[in-house]
Parts: structure tokens; sequence; C-alpha cells
């Protein structure tokens, strides 16, 4: 920074912009709370969706599933071996995916699929074509509308896909259409959504675990309901006492309206030149496919007003997307007293030197955007509790993704909102690094609709 005195000012001013209150916490979970008992009720304007998983698992599934995960980065291929008593083998390969696959035809996206699994299935299983089907878990994690678990229609593309004829379409449908197209040795018994999956899994190994969440490139979680307070649902006649897991496409809360979460300007502008502007808007706050964004647009402002990097060279930074969530944490852990990461971070990957002040200042920002990513997660996650009455005996959340695996201080910061939110009960939410729910998850619950059939 150009001024002396200056770095106080801007940090200051960051600082009030990007700190959120208990107060305003309570204020987001109070509106999130009413957010999901409407997505409950039939034609409710917020989508929370019945998953068609009932019930949580029994610990006893057992066999060999299949899984694929397409749900933002990689597409991921497992066999998963469930051995009973919350134990379980995984061999898995990822895929990267292309941005060509992500926004063109959707045919070539699920043949795509089709294919990675079929080379998979080639290489682990050694499986001829008169074998017996094996039973595949599909992780979809987009919102769908569910009438069955091996059935969903896209309503909307989410975390920067936008591949063509997939939206209002059945993707189990299509990827079923690609299996076949390749003679793929699999049968698609399970259309599950990560955050479901996370769920189950969780609940195998741990039977504490209530509620699931994601934070990696989307965020979003589950929970498990009783078919009574699911109006949505009344048309099967389940028992009132049926549960049911609930995807509650979180990442939507407050879309379009935009009357409760305190966006600031470099929320707007990511939002607006967004493929999808209006939606998500609790997502693009919290999913490591903006936080990085955040940073770089604040930069960005400062380049421009002359504040920052004068004099320097700065286009490589004034390119959309170019700051990795991966950088924030980086800097945030750097153990250094001269920040040497955080030099290298700039230096290598964008040619700019930086002083010790400025450095010190990133970090700081860095601090802003990750806690308050960390407490308005922690806010659905209190919205939820508060609804199911988890306070009194408390609960496990089981957590996934890479930045809540990977992004320091991530879990003590939701630990600390939760108490801000609740005082001392809140002790009793503990979040813990999930089991892997759309490869484990997606087996188990393979193997629990196996059984209800
Ligand atoms: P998925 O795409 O299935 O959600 P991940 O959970 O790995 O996969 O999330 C990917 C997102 O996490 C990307 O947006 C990426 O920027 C971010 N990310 C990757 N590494 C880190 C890290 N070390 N710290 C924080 N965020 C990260």
């Amino acid at each position: 920074l150009t001024r002396a005195g200056t770095i106080a000012d801007h940090l200051r001013k960051y600082e009030s912009l990007l700190t959120i209150t208990p107060q305003r916490m309570r204020m987001i979970v109070t509106a999130f709370e009413e957010t999901l008992d409407k997505g409950l009720q039939r034609g409710g304007e917020v989508v929370v969706i019945p998953t068609f998983v009932f019930g949580w698992p029994s610990g006893k599934e057992t066999g060999d599933f299949l899984a694929v995960d397409l749900g933002g980065t990689n597409l991921r291929v497992c066999l998963v071996s469930l051995y009973g008593e919350g134990k379980f083998e995984v061999t898995q390969t990822k895929y990267r995916l292309t941005e060509e696959q992500k926004q063109g035809e959707g045919s070539e996206l699920f043949d795509f699929c089709a294919q990675c699994l079929d080379s998979f299935i080639r290489d682990n299983l050694g499986r001829g074509d008169d074998d017996e089907l094996l039973p595949l878990g599909f992780t979809f994690s987009y919102p769908c509308e569910q009438l069955r678990i091996d059935h969903g229609t896209l309503i909307r593309w989410t975390k920067g896909f936008g591949a063509a004829n997939v939206e209002g379409n059945d993707a189990a449908e299509l990827f079923k259409d690609s299996l076949k197209k390749f003679n793929v040795r699999a049968e698609l018994t399970a259309l599950i959504n990560d955050t479901t999956g996370t769920l189950i899994a969780s609940n195998y190994v741990n039977p504490d675990t209530r509620i699931a969440v994601i934070f990696g490139t989307g965020c979003n979680a589950a929970y498990m309901e009783t078919a009574e307070n699911i109006p949505k649902i009344e048309f099967m006649g389940l028992p009132k006492s049926q549960d049911m897991a609930i995807n509650c496409e979180w990442g939507a809360f407050d879309s379009f309206k935009h009357e409760h979460l305190p966006r600031t300007r470099y929320d707007i502008i990511i939002d607006e030149s967004s493929n999808k502007p209006g939606e998500q808007s609790f997502e693009k706050m919290i999913a490591g496919l903006y936080l990085g964004e955040i940073f770089r647009l604040i930069l960005a402002e400062l380049i421009d007003s002359g504040d920052l990097f004068l004099g320097q060279n700065t286009y490589k930074l004034e390119k959309a997307y170019a700051f990795d969530t991966a950088f924030l944490s980086l800097m945030e852990s750097d153990p250094t007293d001269e920040l040497l990461t955080v030099i290298g971070i700039f230096n290598h990957f964008f040619g700019i030197e930086t002083t010790l002040e400025e450095r010190q200042f990133f970090r700081q920002l860095a601090v802003l955007i990750g806690t308050r990513s960390a407490r308005l997660s922690a806010c659905g996650i209190a919205a939820i509790v508060q609804k199911k009455g988890y306070l009194e005996k408390g609960c496990a959340v089981g957590a996934d993704g890479s930045l809540y695996n990977k992004y320091p201080h991530f879990a003590d910061r939701i630990h600390e909102a939760l108490v801000d939110i609740f005082g001392e009960a809140g002790r009793k939410i503990v979040t813990h690094h999930a089991e892997d729910g759309s490869g484990v998850g997606s087996a188990i619950i393979a193997a629990m609709t196996k059984k209800r059939k």
C-alpha cells in the first residue's frame, strides 16, 4: 500500500464489512429456520428436497457397490466394499473435468462419466459381459426434484456448471442412456446428493451424527426429517414417524430477494457476473469456488484506487477467479514472520512484489473472509439444530470438502460461532470430518435401497 497509515484504515473498513456479530447471526438463524419450514411445504418457493432415503442405516449393510460422483471440480469413480459394523474399503480413481465438459452438450458429459466408469471397471474388476451388473450409486450433487430414489430432474445447475439439455431432464435417465450406449457393466440403483451420502456414511460410523454439511466448490447440508413434517410428500401416505433424509439445498438461502444476508459489493459483483445471477446467494458467500474471488475483488479495488501495487504490472491479478481459495488457506497457514509463502504466491503466480506490511494485511483479509464463511455456515447448522431440538442432547455434524478439511481454523470458527449463537450449550454441537459421502454413503444408500425393494 502506498500511503503510511492507510493500511490500518483499510483493514478497519473491511473488518466492519465482513464481520458478522452474534446478534446478526441469531437473526439469520431465525430466517433460515423459517426458510427450511417453508421449503418442506407443498408449492413453496424455496426448494428443500426429500431424498427418498428412508431413515438411518442399520450399520449391517454389506456388499460390493460402484459409485460415481459428479459434483464439482472432479469426477470420481469408486468401488466400495461394505463389511458391516461401520467397516468398509474403497478403491477409487479421479478424473479431471474440463470447462468444455461442464459447459458443453449434456449427453457428452454423461458419456464421459460412463466411459470413465467403464475403464475403471475394466481396470479394477476384470468383469466379463456375462457377469452380473454391479449396483451403482450415482452422486449427482445439484438440486434435483426426486420422485423415487433412482430418479432426479435437474432443477438448475450450480457451482459454475452449464451443460446444455440437462436442466429440466432426469439426470439418472441421461446417465443410464450413456451406460447403455457404452455397454457399461453397472446398474444405476440410486441417485443421491453428496450431502445425503455424507449424512448416511457419517451416521454409519458415528450414530450420533444428525446433520451433514459439504464445504467444497459449493456448500450444502442434509438432515433427517419425519414424514409428518414434510407436507410435500403427503401424497405418498407414509407413516407419520417415517424418517426421510432432506437435502436442504441451502446454498440457495436468501436468493433473489436478498433480505437476510449482509452482502458486500464484492458479493454482488460475484453474483452479477456469475452465469446464474440472483441464485445461490448463501453459497456465493461461503463456498470454495468464491472465497478467493472475494479476496481478489478487494485487491482489484485497491489497485484501481491507486492504493496497491502502484507501478507494477497487475494484469494477472485482474483476471476473474485467478486467485484460488487454496491461496487463502496457504496465506493463513504461513508460519514465517516474513510471510514467505505469501511472497511466493504473489511473486510466482502473479509476478508482483509485496511489502511485509501488505502481506500482513492480505493475511488479515484472508482471516476475515474465511471467518465470515465459517460463521455464516454456523447459522445454517444452528437453524437445523433449533428446528430439530438437537441442542438439549447435542449432536455430531459430519462435514466434508476441501474448505472444511484444509482451510486452517475453519472448524474452530464454526464452533466458536455456535457458542456465539447458543451460548455455552452451543459446545454440544460438534463438527467432525465426515466419512466419504459420495463413495461410501452412496454405497450404503444403494444397499439400503436393495433391502427395501
Ligand atoms: P468438490 O468439487 O467435490 O466440492 P472439493 O471439496 O475439493 O471438491 O472442493 C473444491 C474447492 O475447494 C475449490 O473451489 C477449491 O478452490 C477449494 N480448495 C481446494 N484446496 C483448498 C485449500 N487448501 N483450502 C481451501 N480451499 C481449497
